[in-house]
């Protein structure tokens, strides 16, 4: 916060005010926008480095107040999860999600975000076991991301949940991969099959920013020591997409293949993208 001396700490106040006043609101709304249908979910393309063949899509949440217009989950999640309204919002998420995959014309996956708040919740695996047989989905095409964040808490039993998860045939992935709090020794616990680069390596090292390039290296190497796959986020240009897939990541996702769409226009991409 500023300095508590002299003129700073009023002109600081009202936009403390502000923000409180803008979370409240985004709360009291949030409250509603399920039952008012205002979410919708958005999938993004996740390609093949190889040979850009569509391998799945991540699922992406969006909002849609009537006044507010499109509000990010960027900016609501948090909301949501202080407000205690992640779990319901995870649970719609993971049933769309499902419902609509289900019926996609080929088998590929479709990766979910789940918040760390939620995966503490005690019904999480329930609702991940109810979301799976209501749509009929099969567990190996659910994928979830979480963060390094879930293993955090002491004493959560996040490594307990995450092998239920595993259990029923759903894999992990580990998003934002080095940008939080780094456990390493979780990674030998927690079977993931997908470590995700953070996007601000990959501008990194199309850069040639020595420490980017290094640390995309390193995640790659650790990543097939372990026998798991690499995805590299927000990769937007050609020369990002030749150094990621020349440093050795197998997987893209970003503006270049795809932003992320509604189902329908997603549905038009497998046609273009699948193997055939
Ligand atoms: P994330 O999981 O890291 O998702 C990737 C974000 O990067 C998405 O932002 C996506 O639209 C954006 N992106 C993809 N390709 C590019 C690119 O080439 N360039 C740039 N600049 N950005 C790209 P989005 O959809 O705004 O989501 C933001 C964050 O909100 C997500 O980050 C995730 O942490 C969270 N989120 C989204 N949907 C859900 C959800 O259903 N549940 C939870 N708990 N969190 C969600
Ligand atoms: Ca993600
Ligand atoms: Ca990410
Ligand atoms: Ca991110």
């Amino acid at each position: 916060s500023k300095d508590a001396g002299g003129g700073h700490y009023h002109a600081y106040e009202p936009q403390l005010h502000a923000h409180a006043e803008e979370r409240r609101v985004i709360e009291i709304a949030l409250r509603k926008a399920i039952e008012k249908g205002e979410m919708h979910l958005c999938y993004q393309p996740v390609v093949s480095a190889e040979d850009a063949s569509l391998t799945g899509f991540e699922a992406l949440l969006r909002w849609t107040h009537p006044e507010m217009g499109v509000i990010s989950p960027a900016k609501f999640v948090a909301v949501a999860e202080e407000a205690r309204l992640i779990a319901p919002i995870g649970e719609w998420v993971l049933r769309t999600a499902c419902e609509e995959a289900v019926r996609w014309p080929s088998d590929v996956r479709v990766a979910v975000n789940v918040s760390t708040e939620q995966l503490h919740d005690s019904n999480f695996v329930t609702s991940v076991i109810s979301a799976l047989s209501h749509s009929g989905l099969p567990p190996h095409r659910l994928e979830l991301e979480v963060t390094e964040s879930v293993f955090m808490r002491e004493g959560s039993g996040a490594v307990a949940v995450l092998g239920q998860i595993l259990d029923l045939g759903i894999h992990l992935s580990l998003d934002d991969f080095g940008t939080g709090y780094s456990s390493l020794g979780y990674l030998s616990r927690t079977r993931f099959s997908t470590i995700k680069i953070d996007r601000s390596f990959v501008q990194g090292a199309a850069r040639n920013a020595p420490e980017s390039l290094a640390i995309v290296r390193a995640i790659v190497a650790m990543a097939d020591s372990l026998n798991m796959t690499t995805t590299a986020e927000g990769v937007e240009t050609e020369e990002e997409y030749l150094m990621i897939r020349r440093l050795g990541c197998r997987k893209i996702q970003g503006y270049l293949f795809g932003r992320p769409m509604v189902d329908t226009e997603a549905r038009k991409l497998f046609s273009t993208l699948t193997r055939s």
